[in-house]
């Protein structure tokens, strides 16, 4: 029997019902499976704060660093808005983020067929999109020092070492292997020194990756591209700052926020949730879709768990209740046969397997 530990962090608004959903489908999986789940949950965000005075308490990081991997709802609310900045929510899942090393954050965007008229797109350009966006996320202009604001001048640094550009660069080498072996990397070393050093960088890696197509997009052709043919595209490389505009922008192909999940990794412990927030505005209703967090649970089999064949299983699971025309609201409109609850979503989608 495989047996893994799993740290729980449900967090905030509609965290809780979105990660009950993924507990629920692997679940479904250890029954059927010579495998089993233990699960403890830990607190962050705002329940952790009216909780504990803390939105991380040092007992979140430590069971973390215990586990086999995290699995992790959302945290934020109107709530805690008025709240200073080291105690809001967001600053705990910061400190969350470093304290794990997890620099590397994977966001896969995929169409799934029935869902291609939920895409602000037209049908010709995403049918059949499948792209993994890999962003490197603890480095960059968010983290450079110095970083200054006065009242009539403010600045930040935008700084990369050829170790941490390095790093991230052999991880998308590695899931282009797994895929269909192109690399495009994303930068802006027309203008930018550091960009320039990306560049040299990436291409050092693909050396080492000779079965690997390395290509280079400026990153304003790169937003251009996305929407004009996202299909050209296997696996984007790229930094901090592009990587969280371009894979916000990449997300909505897919149609709905509520499909898409992520993975950060490259510490210790591989943290998996979904792209989207606490959705204070549908928290509670039970209409929140739990697919991006039961996606998010495919990606801890397949990153952290090595457990390749039953995260294809609940890729598969999910495709098929798509298929059978089973959404929630946010979906409502395209055709669905039944708008579902999020736990009659899960309960499908667990017996889909
Ligand atoms: P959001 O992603 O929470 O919501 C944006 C919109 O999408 C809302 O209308 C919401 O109802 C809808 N939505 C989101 N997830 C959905 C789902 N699974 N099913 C159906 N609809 C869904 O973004 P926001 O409103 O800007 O932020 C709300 C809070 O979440 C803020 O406090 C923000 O800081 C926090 N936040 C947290 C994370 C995280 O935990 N990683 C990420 C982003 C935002």
């Amino acid at each position: 029997m495989r047996s893994y530990d799993i740290a729980v962090i449900k967090g905030d608004g509609i965290g809780p019902e979105i990660v009950d959903e993924a507990i629920k489908v692997l679940d479904a999986l250890s029954l059927k499976d010579d495998i089993k789940f233990n699960y403890k949950e830990y607190l962050m965000g705002g329940a952790a704060y009216d909780a504990t005075g803390d939105p991380l308490p040092q007992e979140t990081i430590d069971g973390a660093l215990k586990s086999d991997a995290v699995l992790f709802g959302s945290i934020g609310g109107y709530k805690w808005d008025g709240l200073p900045r080291e105690k809001r929510p967001e600053s705990g899942l910061l400190r969350f983020r470093s304290a794990l090393g997890v620099f590397a954050n994977l966001r896969p965007v995929k169409i799934y067929d029935e869902l291609v008229e939920a895409s602000t797109l037209k049908r010709e350009v995403v049918e059949g999109v499948d792209l993994m966006v890999v962003r490197e996320l603890t480095g960059g202009i968010y983290f450079g020092k110095p970083r200054e604001k006065s009242a009539d001048k403010a600045y930040n640094t935008m700084i990369y070492t050829k170790e941490e550009i390095k790093r991230i660069a052999k991880i998308a080498f590695e899931i282009a292997m797994k895929r269909e072996k192109r690399v495009c990397s994303v930068d802006k070393s027309n203008v930018l020194e550091v960009s320039q050093l990306w560049r040299e960088t990436a291409e050092e890696v693909a050396k080492e990756y000779p079965e690997v197509e390395l290509t280079h997009m400026y990153v304003d052709n790169a937003s251009m591209q996305l929407v004009r043919d996202p299909r050209q595209f296997d696996v984007i490389l790229t930094g901090n700052i592009f990587g969280d505009i371009l894979s916000d922008e990449a997300s909505m192909i897919s149609g709905s926020i509520g499909l898409l999940p992520s993975a950060s990794i490259g510490g210790k412990i591989g943290v998996y949730e979904p792209i989207h927030g606490s959705a204070p505005d549908i928290a509670g209703q039970g209409i929140a879709n739990p697919i991006a967090t039961i996606s998010s649970a495919a990606m801890m089999l397949r990153y952290s768990l090595n457990e390749i064949e039953l995260a294809d299983k609940i890729d598969s699971a999910i495709a098929k209740t798509l298929h059978q025309g089973y959404v929630t609201g946010d979906l409502a409109k395209y055709g669905a046969k039944k708008v579902c609850s999020t736990s009659e979503l899960g309960d499908i989608i667990a017996g889909n397997l």
